[in-house]
């Protein structure tokens, strides 16, 4: 028995099926030929390990019923055939864009093999409203939307070769969209077949990932599109499918979280975040982890970076927005020309194609009946589709449109609503659909980058190309993951130990730029844990107000105001109140009259806006 070892136990364990193709009429007649051929490879199959009762000959000029239900596997044998065909030489000849494969719609190749764009001016302009139109309504099913909306058709190629006006599809779209000849490279290899099932003879074709394509050449042909451009479009595409596929799977992400969802991107990498609604809402870049199985790159707390940029938002409110509108009018009227373009093209063209169809009538001898009678025809129908789409263009009007450029009235308005809105927003009157649609109104993306553990650095690049940079306190889970939290740690002991109270060293320390791990400042109670920590305890007497000579300290006047020291501490950090520190105690302290509590009351009530203590007076 002569074993082959290109035959595995896994072929021995299938069919073996013999199929002698015969082409020719010749072939069919000279049949016993075939059958002897048939026997030998029987005979073959039989060597190679086969078992008789496996192998099955298809008779082909007589196995009608049998080849019906065996066609897939023939077809996929015939692949097997054409694929071992495509040797190293013709691969070479890929690698080097020379291979002559079809080209899409919009390509031509001229008599000596060299790729033009289609002269074609109407082609070449739908392909590229496709395209922007893409870039602007960022899917595919609004593209078609946007066409039939238009009238608009897409031209295709028949089978003959020949360019034919359809009306879109979103398949149509998306072919165009995910064509990489359209962006001047020539790819071979964008797809594999493979079987789910080994006992089913049905293959399934998979589209592979960019950067699993055999063979890429850019600048093969001429470009409707830029490289960066068309990998942008696949991203779009690809977050358009994965947008949909989470929503599907996890349902709509809860209100109030991920403002931003959909342009954060990851400063470290590149990728765009995804959201996980684990543990609180965080901003995670997993897509390295799904490529290449590496650790996730970067996690990062959504809820504090949405707020500063959501603060940044309202400073830039105003002048940004109204750039941006401007923007959006200029775009809007580039579009609107497209589409006067398109239908003026469609005319022209039609009145070209009735003009052929005349002269072809007049050329023919009109004896000639029957061929004269057929180019009549056409030239009627010619006329007519000519007419209907001179009326469509009629009765379009004076079309819709584009958007308004500002007038001083409205820019005003604008520039209103930009004081409002932060207000607005914040009494939970925009909706979480309007507050995100907004943000997306000027802001590109934002890249988010981990500085350290508990910072975060955000990138926000707006609509129009400027960017503003953030730095931002994120929450972390432990003091130890704060920054610089040794010095502050010595600075509380020292403080401590030398009699200061908690709630000054937090606030002094908050003066200096620390934190509390939740929180943008330092709590009393962070300062108490790590005093504890090192075993030192507030004296007793200093658990209660300490008693200055002929001064009253924050703790006194809370105590006389039944207040929260907290209210005096705010106040003196924003600038409402002013006063010193005490050089030697490191205290604020405020003269020890009946006034001063009495100024403290009016600015409570709201009689006063700001105090002003120096030493020994105050003012109001
Ligand atoms: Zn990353």
């Amino acid at each position: 028995m002569s074993r082959s070892e290109l035959v595995s136990p896994q072929h021995i364990e299938r069919k073996a099926l013999i199929y002698i193709r015969q082409s020719t009429p010749h072939q069919v007649l000279s049949n016993q030929e075939s059958l002897r051929l048939q026997y030998a490879l029987q005979q073959r199959a039989l060597e190679l390990g086969w078992r008789a009762e496996d192998i099955e000959i298809i008779d082909a000029d007589l196995g009608l019923t049998a080849t019906l239900g065996l066609k897939g596997q023939l077809s996929e044998l015939e692949l097997h055939t054409i694929r071992a065909r495509m040797t190293a030489g013709l691969l070479n000849k890929a690698q080097r864009g020379e291979l002559a494969l079809l080209l899409p719609i919009g390509l031509v190749r001229d008599a000596i093999g060299k790729v033009h764009k289609d002269p074609h001016r109407e082609i070449q302009d739908r392909l590229d409203l496709v395209f922007t139109t893409f870039l602007q309504l960022r899917s595919a099913s609004k593209v078609l939307q946007f066409l039939n909306a238009h009238d608009l058709g897409l031209p295709r190629r028949d089978r003959f070769g020949d360019v034919v006006w359809k009306k879109p599809t979103v398949a149509a779209i998306l072919q165009i969209l995910k064509n990489p000849a359209y962006a001047g490279a020539f790819v071979y290899g964008k797809t594999r077949s493979i079987r789910k099932n080994p006992t089913s003879p049905h293959t399934q074709e998979v589209r592979l990932p960019m950067a699993e394509w055999k063979i890429r050449v850019n600048d093969v042909y001429p470009a409707y599109i830029a490289w960066e451009t068309f990998e942008h479009i696949q991203d779009m595409l690809a977050d358009n499918y994965a947008a949909y596929d989470r929503n599907k799977s996890r349902g709509v992400p809860r209100d109030g979280a991920a403002l931003l969802h959909g342009i954060v991107y990851c400063g470290a990498c590149g990728h765009k975040m995804m959201i996980q609604y684990k543990h609180g809402t965080r901003y995670l870049c997993n897509a390295l982890r799904q490529q290449y199985h590496v650790p996730v790159c970067q996690c990062i707390p959504a809820d504090s970076v949405d707020q500063y940029v959501v603060e940044s938002f309202f400073q830039a409110l105003s002048p940004v927005e109204l750039d941006v509108y401007a923007a959006a009018v200029a775009a809007g009227q580039a579009t609107f020309q497209q589409i006067e373009q398109a239908h003026r093209q469609h005319l022209e063209r039609l009145r070209y194609e009735a003009a052929l169809a005349q002269r072809q009538f007049n050329r023919v001898d009109p004896d000639n009946r029957l061929v004269a009678a057929e180019l009549e025809k056409r030239w009627e129908a010619a006329l007519a589709e000519l007419k209907r789409a001179e009326e469509a263009q009629a009765t379009r009007s004076v079309s819709s449109p584009p958007l308004l450029a500002l007038n001083s009235e409205l820019e005003m308005a604008f520039r209103a609503i930009g004081q409002h809105l932060p207000t607005v927003w914040q009494q939970g009157r925009v909706s979480q659909k309007h507050k995100k649609a907004l943000l997306r109104a000027l802001i590109d993306k934002v890249v988010v980058h981990r500085l350290a553990r508990d910072r975060v650095q955000a990138r926000i690049v707006w609509k129009g190309g400027e960017t503003t940079t953030l730095s931002i306190p994120v929450p972390v889970g432990a003091l130890k993951d704060l920054e610089g939290v040794e010095v502050m740690e010595q600075l509380i002991l020292q403080r401590s130990a030398a009699g200061v109270l908690d709630e000054t060293i937090a606030q002094e320390l908050t003066d200096l730029g620390y934190r509390s791990p939740l929180r943008p400042a330092v709590l009393p109670s962070t300062v108490k844990i790590m005093r504890l920590k090192h075993g030192l305890f507030q004296k007793r007497s200093q658990s209660h107000p300490r008693r200055i000579e002929g001064a009253l300290t924050i703790s006194q006047i809370a105590h006389r105001l039944d207040i929260d020291p907290h209210w005096i501490y705010d106040r003196i950090h924003n600038g409402t109140i002013q006063v010193d520190k005490d050089p030697q105690t490191r205290l604020f302290l405020f003269p020890d009259e009946p006034e001063t509590i009495e100024q403290f009351k009016r600015l409570r009530a709201g009689q006063f806006q700001h105090l002003r203590f120096s030493r020994g007076h105050q003012d109001a």
